[in-house]
């Protein structure tokens, strides 16, 4: 037996509801006058091999110092910068990239989030692929959740699901689980709805690794997916 993502998808959306991701601080945006969409660029930066608890304590630093925005990385003291973001982890590297990424929207576009977003998905993909720092995961995780663009995001909760699960996926490489989930999908769902639906999936996936897969003992018998995995304990 074989689990098609949209089964998927309707199971875990019926188990665990709606996730509203990506998590952004609005009242923060609202009262700064900020765009929330640098905040999950930052957060999608940040939480690279780390666990979203560390990234928290970072953007509320960072909230803290009224320093997520663009401008404000752009022109912040780097050694300040490392120790608001110490709690993610390889804070040098982030330190980096941070700057980077936003050094050019700044002076690429101007930090203007519509003017970079507003292009087609595959061109944005390709040029964010070409930063230093950002991998397929990061560049799904902007181009989904602060560009609203249709593209699925593989992150490491996906993978190792993807090992357990009976899906039929070619490799466990990015590419192909990507390939995987969006080929059916994009065929079984409305096309207004596609971006809605991959950033609950994603959710829903990092939902179910936390709560029942990926313990140290998998917790099947309250698993949504239990009857159909053939894994299960
Ligand atoms: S039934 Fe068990 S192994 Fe299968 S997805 Fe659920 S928790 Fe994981």
């Amino acid at each position: 037996m074989t689990i098609s993502p949209k089964t998927l998808y309707n199971l875990l959306v019926d188990n665990f509801g709606y996730q509203y991701w990506w998590p952004i601080d609005e009242y923060y945006h609202q009262k700064q006058k900020s765009d929330p969409r640098f905040e999950i660029i930052v957060g999608a930066i940040l939480t690279q091999n780390t666990a979203w608890v560390n990234v928290e304590k970072a953007l509320d630093n960072l909230k803290k110092h009224k320093v997520l925005s663009i401008n404000a990385i752009v022109h912040i003291n780097e050694e300040k910068l490392k120790i608001m973001i110490q709690s993610s982890g390889f804070f040098n590297q982030k330190t980096q990239r941070l700057k980077l990424f936003a050094t050019y929207l700044h002076k690429k576009y101007q930090d203007d989030f519509q003017k970079f977003f507003s292009r087609d998905l595959t061109e944005i993909r390709h040029e964010l692929l070409s930063l230093q720092g950002i991998g397929p995961e990061t560049a799904d995780s902007i181009l989904l959740y602060a560009g609203n663009h249709p593209t699925f995001v593989v992150d490491v909760y996906t993978k190792r699901i993807c090992k357990r699960v009976p899906f039929q996926v070619l490799s466990d490489s990015y590419d192909d689980i990507k390939y995987f989930f969006e080929n059916e999908l994009q065929h079984t769902i409305l096309k207004k709805e596609l971006v809605t639906v991959y950033k609950e999936l994603h959710a829903l996936l990092v939902k179910l690794a936390k709560n029942n897969c990926l313990k140290k003992k998998p917790e099947c018998l309250s698993c949504p997916l239990t009857k159909l995995c053939e894994k299960s304990l």
